[in-house]
């Protein structure tokens, strides 16, 4: 048989693993950041009337534009927002991959805020966009000063700012953001993939688009949703920079049957948000309880929570799956991070964490580790 070495693959791709959390089916999947809360079936039901009409005009290519999906999500965002403001795809990985696309490539860099989302540096080297790894503050925040600093002496062409933060959960000020528009003439773009799971009324960066139209702002259906596996993600910004975007999609990218399925979706945003409170509040009770079982959670403003003084994390990752319970070792010494569920899953991963105790010291099955190592 063929080995991968026999290929003529591109120099820079040699060595290097596919990427993705592992796909386990057990009970309490609490790894990848999800909405655990199942789509309410009178919405599915309106979904699938969607997709059923939708279905009858396959024969044709679907609206290039993806005009109506457009309008919903500005409607959706408010903030003035309007069609021409709003570019979409499949899944915000593949609005920012379109983004380096249009404004990074060979010669052009992107400067992320490690530890950030494991996608940047992925979409960078897919792109041949050269990745510079910036740093944070203490306990993962990211002052203006410190954020300013670093986009002035790296020059990067463009800016991916993770607010809040994957993994670590950390809001990001409004004042950071500003202060590294200003210090750049590139790209500046803010990732909100958990927007809807901060505190009311707290500041988006929606609000800082006029007048800055090299800043962007990206969203997903994927996460607060509850439509991950529709894979819808989008962002706005000024009409000029969404019409960038359109010299690197590849025609037609949204099918006429994901298009139907997300306006479908959005015209029932009350439903589709309903749980967010309560995720909200299952969040804030992980962030309560670690505490009392010897751990440190950190601030978060998403769905999830990343916290440390975890002795030896492949040990306790392996123990919790052992019982049945997934979460994500995001490769932080000393550190695991979990998504808040609904409150059963929520007492499932807390009743087991206590169980295994701080070394995670329960005989793990083999296997685990395994799965465990494609997160990087
Ligand atoms: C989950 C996530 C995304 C990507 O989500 P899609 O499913 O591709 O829309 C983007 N950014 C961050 C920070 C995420 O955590």
């Amino acid at each position: 048989m063929t080995s991968l070495d026999d290929l003529p693959l591109r120099s820079d791709l040699r060595g290097l693993s596919p990427y993705g959390a592992p796909q386990k089916r057990v009970p309490v999947a609490l790894n990848v950041n999800e909405n655990s809360h199942p789509i309410p079936e009178p919405v599915a039901h309106d979904i699938v009337a969607s997709l059923a009409r939708a279905v009858l005009s396959l024969n044709r290519y679907p609206d290039r534009e993806f005009t109506g999906l457009r309008g919903a999500l500005a409607q959706y965002l408010g903030h003035g927002l309007r069609a021409e403001n709003i570019w979409a795809a499949n899944g915000s990985n593949e609005v920012l991959q379109q983004v380096l696309q249009a404004f990074g490539g060979p010669g052009r860099s992107l400067l992320g805020f490690v530890p950030t989302y494991s996608m940047y540096p992925i979409l960078a080297s897919g792109t041949g966009t050269r990745w510079i790894a910036g740093t944070r503050d203490a306990d993962f925040e990211l002052s203006p000063a410190t954020a300013a600093e670093q986009v002035r002496r790296a020059k990067a062409d463009i800016v991916f700012l993770c607010a809040p933060n994957n993994p670590t959960g950390t809001p990001l000020s409004l004042e950071t953001i500003t202060a590294v528009y200003d210090a750049t003439d590139g790209i500046v773009i803010v990732d909100e993939a958990y927007a809807e799971f901060a505190p009311d009324g707290a500041p988006t960066a929606l609000t800082l688009l006029p007048g800055r139209p090299r800043l962007a702002v990206s969203r997903t259906m994927s996460k607060a949703f509850a439509f991950a596996g529709a894979r819808v993600g989008y962002l706005a910004a000024d009409p000029v920079f969404t019409d960038a975007l359109r010299l690197v999609r590849l025609p037609y990218h949204l099918s006429a049957l994901t298009q139907a399925a997300a306006v479908a979706a959005l015209a029932h945003t009350a439903e589709m948000l309903a749980m967010v409170d309560d995720i909200r509040g299952q969040r804030d009770r992980i962030e309560q309880e670690l505490p009392g079982l010897g751990y440190r959670p950190y601030r978060s403003g998403s769905n999830f929570v990343l916290f440390g003084g975890v002795d030896d994390p492949q040990a306790t990752f392996e123990a919790l799956l052992a019982e049945g319970v997934l979460i994500r070792d995001v490769g932080i010494p000393g550190h695991l991070r979990v998504s808040a569920g609904t409150e059963a899953e929520t007492s499932a991963f807390l009743g087991a964490l206590a169980r295994v105790g701080r070394a995670g010291s329960v005989a793990a099955p083999g296997g685990a580790g395994e799965a465990n190592k494609l997160v990087p």
